[in-house]
């Protein structure tokens, strides 16, 4: 993809150039919630900003849902994650459904997801009073050893009884956010820990590979030797050793990190993966309009509180930093999304960006030969686990074509 280009906040042109050059109607919201009451040692996304803040961030949302306006269609995904949702109390996200549904309407059937971490405070009943009906907690492992290595607030117990008590409380998805790729876990052990989620009343398992990013307390462990990051194959075991689980207990793997029987996926998370419209609210949000632009065009709210809000409530765009996709960017995305989910080789989108079908039949035989795809060019297991390298590969046969 092409690097990402920093628009100021106080000329903003290619950023007004993209809200002004198309209607742009996503149906899918999310909304980026910046506060944490705690630091996990491996987190690098944005978060952490002053708790005294969040009346302040609020009315923001409120202007940025305003500013966006009247659309065509009433949005049928809202995403509130973040950070810690739950830190802004029922009240709070209550006022950040109400923005977006006085702003551009939300469908009676809309799946609306909140990110709630176990033992936040904020009663899972409350939550769906607010209108949510589908609520992803952040319990990551089962063992309180790895919670504490890991920073997490929270003990296995009170991952289990938050899944219970999302249960008890009626919401049509409980999705349960697992770490794997730890160094030394048995894999029968992560194995026990997915199905304890679906004991404990998960129907939907997120389940993501530990990063070490630099700057975080996990990467100075890391550089001192006190932290021995886990072998990629050490993390495939895990994988595999999950997925065999779940798939007994009836969750499939729909995407490579994502698990659940086939009426309980994520539509929202589908929509980023289809490439479709979606709009990112608050700072460190991520938006995506395919009408802008001939390849479409990708931006994000830069993550700074103040100089959101500070825009937002003049009525501005906020500043972002625009990525208009090329086309060679968009054949690789596209490759890459394909790759990590079991569904058929994307012809239509290729040929609509230039790429001629035909051309990749030798390419597609070589996959299956390795076991990457079935025979009805789905990838398999082993490769959604190796997408990267497999769009990359084929993108660098592909695109020659379009050049
Ligand atoms: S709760 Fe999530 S966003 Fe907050 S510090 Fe931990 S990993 Fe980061």
């Amino acid at each position: 993809m092409a690097d990402l280009e920093t628009v100021s906040e106080m000329r903003n042109p290619t950023a007004d150039s993209v809200s002004a050059s198309s209607p742009f109607s996503a149906r899918s919201a999310y909304v980026h919630v910046p506060f944490c009451r705690s630091r996990c040692r491996y987190c690098a996304f944005y978060s952490g900003e002053p708790l005294d803040l969040r009346d302040t961030y609020l009315r923001g949302v409120e202007s940025e849902a305003r500013a966006w306006g009247a659309g065509s269609g009433a949005l049928d995904t809202v995403y509130v994650g973040g950070g810690t949702p739950p830190t802004l109390g029922a009240a709070g996200l209550g006022r950040i459904v109400d923005a977006l549904a006085r702003a551009r309407g939300i469908a009676r059937d809309a799946e609306l997801t909140v990110e709630v971490n176990p033992g936040q405070g904020v009663r899972p009943a409350d939550l769906r009073v607010v209108g949510f009906t589908r609520i992803s907690v952040g319990v990551q492992t089962l063992d309180e050893g790895w919670l504490a290595r890991l920073g997490r607030g929270h003990g296995p117990d009170a991952a289990l009884a938050c899944l219970e008590a999302c249960r008890r409380a009626g919401f049509a998805t409980v999705s349960a956010d697992l770490i794997l790729g730890l160094p030394g876990l048995d894999p029968a052990a992560a194995a026990d820990w997915a199905e304890g989620c679906v004991g404990a009343g998960a129907d939907h398992l997120s389940v993501y590979l530990l990063e070490i990013h630099p700057g975080t307390p996990l990467a100075l462990d890391a550089a001192a030797g006190r932290f021995r990051p886990a072998s990629a194959g050490e993390a495939v075991a895990q994988w595999e050793a999950v997925a065999e689980r779940l798939e007994l207990l009836g969750l499939a793997a729909y995407e490579v990190s994502n698990f659940a029987p086939p009426g309980v996926r994520c539509r929202h998370n589908q929509r980023y993966w289809d490439q479709e419209a979606h709009r990112g609210l608050g700072p460190g949000a991520h938006s995506f309009d395919p009408g802008a632009g001939p390849w479409g065009t990708r931006w994000e709210n830069r993550p700074d509180l103040l100089a959101w809000v500070r825009a937002a409530a003049a009525g501005r765009a906020p500043p972002r930093r625009v990525d208009r996709r090329t086309r060679d960017g968009a054949v690789l995305e596209t490759l890459f999304l394909w790759a990590r989910r079991p569904v058929p080789w994307p012809t239509a989108a290729l040929e609509a960006l230039g790429v001629d079908a035909a051309r990749a039949k030798p390419l597609l035989a070589c996959l299956e030969a390795a076991g990457d795809l079935t025979p009805s060019g789905r990838p398999t297991a082993q490769g959604m686990l190796r997408a990267d390298g497999i769009a990359r590969w084929l993108w660098e046969r592909l695109v020659s074509g379009i050049r």
